[in-house]
């Protein structure tokens, strides 16, 4: 017998070994052993299991099995293959990725001790507790009432030591202890006691029954789940994979970042309980490890998490659920795989036979324009659940209204404040959006609000400090110096624009000096648990205005939110990047979506320095369909996806003319090697020097319609780049299969 290994190096092969005797009758696919590789002994993974070798040479023995039982599953390797074949990464650097690091740390996870009433104990039992067990009483009473087996700890509010006053119980023969384990979590939100009644409407079944028939019939099917925001999306994933469950399945949801949406994690936690196993960046290691075995034997059965909760380790999975399925915190940008968790989950469905569900209110321009090609089956929720109606939206243009207040760089426009007060006035929330992810230096127009562009490429050039100059990040034009005056409207007020405003929670505490504010923002959300006691603290009222970046304007849901503020819709608007727009107009969406979701009406305050850009136009408005239409048709017109294939080469060494020279080179190489394949570049990066190191850039682009499948320009990349990582210049080159952005 036989066995094939890989090994987490950068290393594209696998390797045979022999299986001794004694090891035969327990070795699987999936299972970690122990080789001598090289002098040293190794481990790796099996990926094969054969009779014979076609090696006719040598082979060595396995020293060891590592596991008793496969940590993977023969589906989740075939993903693993896939990925290093379409992302162009070595397959053990993909396999290290997939597999936590730490499998073999031990971990203990806490218990808690629980607490029922015996099936055989009756009122009269009860009744007949003495009356000065006042504490036993009451618990006994509680928990004959509730027939539910509680958290001892909740006795807490009712009883003092209620630990002593249940095994009193135990030994009176009324009640039963046990322990039960926790799983790791972060977010606080475990055994959210809060159970809802739901009543589906006609909209909300039909979406359940057809997810549901996917899962049941044992058929891949990709959806789009397309529900506006507050239409219940939610309760529908729960619903469904309530029903997976039943049919002996597995689910996986992913959500944008775990830490950041407590709320739904905990609205699983409080249906499924235990068997809800939660997959994310705060784990340690250790708990990692646990996780990943404890899924592999089958305790959970639905894991929620962050992207890479996409390789869990289930069996025989029926529901993935990618929520808000156009974030780009879903794709991996570093190190390689530069996997996108959307693609691998329509990958790994397909070899699951899983139904597949890219849900959001705000669809990715791929997925809208899928979903009309017809590759994706739309699922779509018009209305908000309970009547519960949209928002008022109001745009604030900033330039008009500092003209005729007079006060220039303001933060708070005259309407904005009212509307705050007012609030504050009511108690009711508000919450504030200050999306701070303005680092890039454009220059505009302080009178027209037009911004300095490639005339080339249509997107905003960007200032380097380093050379003074305005560069376009696609192909690398830079105009002769520095425009004095305006192209639009030809005024000389040019001025540089873009820093993120830090100062905007100082002039909120001067301007309110009674509310009570918070900020959640990267630099505040360190720890998990701070955004979950933050969020907890606005549900519960002790919030009266949450400010905070783009993390907080989605997937939240408070019913006393009447008012959402934009503080400045423009930023990342001229970034340098195609998708700019789109990622705009959804942040917008989302955080007017905040709004108004309980029976109270909302409003939403859109302050911008382009009231007349079309983006903020359609945002305001809530019409996705005619932006997203406007988007297809400058998306077609400038060949970007998803009318093309897009791969982005970054070339990075620490001489920056031996990276312009080398990158310049291959351009000149590969140039003209197919028909239609465009090459830009190359350019600088948007970072073109980090940690030291000097970055260029290539962008490969071919049409769909000249590749249907994109599979032209895959062969021509892995001809060209699969084995070739670093080069004798020291000059590395990193592959970036369907980048999310071209910064
Ligand atoms: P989305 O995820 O689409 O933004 P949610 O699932 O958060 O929407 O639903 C919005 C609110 O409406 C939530 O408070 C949710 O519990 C409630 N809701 C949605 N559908 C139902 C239903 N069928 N019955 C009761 N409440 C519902
Ligand atoms: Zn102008
Ligand atoms: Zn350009």
């Amino acid at each position: 017998m036989f066995v094939q290994v890989a090994f987490p190096i950068s290393s594209y092969q696998t390797f045979t070994y022999k299986v001794p005797e004694a090891f035969q009758k327990n070795i699987q696919v999936g299972m970690r052993v122990k080789t001598p590789f090289g002098r040293r002994v190794v481990m790796g993974i099996i990926v094969g299991v054969s009779k014979s070798t076609p090696f006719k040479g040598k082979t060595k023995s396995i020293s060891d099995i590592v596991d008793t039982s496969p940590i993977l599953s023969k589906h989740l390797w075939n993903v693993i293959l896939w990925m290093s074949q379409y992302y162009l990464t070595p397959l053990g650097q993909v396999a290290k990725s997939v597999l936590p690091s730490s499998l073999s740390l031990k971990y203990k996870p806490p218990t808690k001790r629980m607490v029922e009433i015996c099936t055989s104990t009756t009122k009269e039992d009860i009744s007949s507790i003495s009356s000065r067990a006042k504490a036993q009483k009451t618990v006994a009473d509680m928990l004959f009432k509730s027939q539910k087996r509680i958290l001892i700890n909740t006795l807490n509010d009712f009883v003092s030591n209620p630990l002593d006053v249940c095994r009193k119980l135990e030994k009176s023969g009324f009640v039963q202890l046990s322990e039960i384990v926790s799983p790791p979590d972060v977010t606080g939100f475990t055994f959210d006691p809060v159970q809802k009644e739901i009543k589906f409407n006609k909209e909300q079944t039909e979406t359940i029954d057809e997810i549901t028939s996917a899962i049941t019939k044992n058929i891949y099917q990709p959806f789009m789940l397309h529900g506006v925001t507050g239409s219940g999306k939610t309760e529908i994933y729960i619903e469904a994979a309530r029903n997976a469950i039943s049919a002996g399945k597995t689910v996986i949801i992913l959500l944008p970042e775990i830490s950041l949406t407590p709320q739904i994690a905990g609205r699983f936690r409080s249906v499924f309980g235990e068997e809800v196993a939660l997959w994310h960046s705060k784990l340690t290691p250790s708990q990692r490890a646990w996780t990943w075995k404890e899924i592999c034997t089958g305790t959970f059965k639905v894991v929620i998490g962050a992207r890479s909760a996409i390789f869990a380790p289930l069996k025989k999975v029926g529901l993935i659920v990618i929520d808000e399925e156009q974030e780009s915190s879903f794709k991996q940008e570093a190190p390689a795989p530069r996997y996108h968790a959307r693609d691998v989950a329509l990958v790994r469905g397909r070899y699951e036979k899983s139904a597949v569900v890219l849900a959001s209110a705000t669809p990715s321009l791929e997925s809208y324009y899928n979903q009309i090609l017809g590759k994706l089956s739309l699922l779509h929720l018009s209305k908000r659940f309970g009547g519960a109606k949209y928002p008022q939206t109001h745009i604030v243009d900033m330039i008009q209204d500092q003209e005729e207040s007079g006060k220039y760089g303001m933060i708070l426009s005259g309407l904005l404040q009212d509307k705050i007060e007012d609030r504050l006035r009511k108690s009711e929330q508000v919450i504030l959006l200050q999306n701070r992810r303005g680092y890039s230096l454009v220059m505009r127009c302080g009178d027209c609000g037009e911004v300095v562009s490639c005339k080339h490429c249509n997107v905003s050039l960007t200032f380097h400090r380093s050379n003074k100059k305005l560069i376009c990040h696609y192909c690398g034009y830079s105009p002769l110096g520095i425009s004095e005056s305006c192209n639009s409207c030809h005024s000389p007020n040019m001025k540089f624009f873009g820093t993120g405003t830090q100062r905007v929670e100082d002039i909120l505490g001067e301007t309110f000096p009674n509310a009570r504010i918070e900020r959640l923002d990267l630099d505040t959300t360190k720890s998990g648990t701070r955004i979950t006691a933050v969020l907890q603290s606005f549900e519960k009222g002790e919030i009266d205005i949450l400010l905070g970046t783009q993390m907080i304007a989605k997937g939240l849901d408070f019913g006393n939110a009447t008012l959402v503020g934009i503080i400045n819709a423009d930023v990342g608007l001229h970034l340098p990047d195609f998708r700019a727009g789109e990622r705009i107009f959804q942040l917008i969406y989302q955080a007017s979506g905040r709004a108004g979701r309980g029976s109270k009406s909302g409003e939403v305050v859109i302050q911008t320095y382009n009231s007349q850009n079309p983006v903020i136009k359609k945002a305001a408005k809530l019409d996705l369909k005619a932006y997203y239409n406007i988007l297809l048709n400058e998306r077609k017109e400038l060949n970007y996806p998803p009318f093309s294939w897009i791969t982005k080469v970054v070339f990075t060494g620490q001489n920056q003319q031996s990276v312009e020279k080398y990158s310049f080179r291959i351009m000149q190489k590969l140039k003209g090697k197919f028909k239609g394949l465009d090459i830009l570049g190359p350019a600088p990066c948007y970072f073109e020097k980090l940690r030291g190191n000097y970055r260029t850039q290539i962008v490969f682009k071919v049409s769909r319609e000249l590749d249907p499948n994109g599979n032209k320009l895959h062969v021509f990349l892995e001809k060209n780049f699969f084995e070739t990582q670093t080069n004798s210049n020291h000059i590395k080159m990193s592959v970036n299969v369907n980048p999310l952005s071209l910064l």
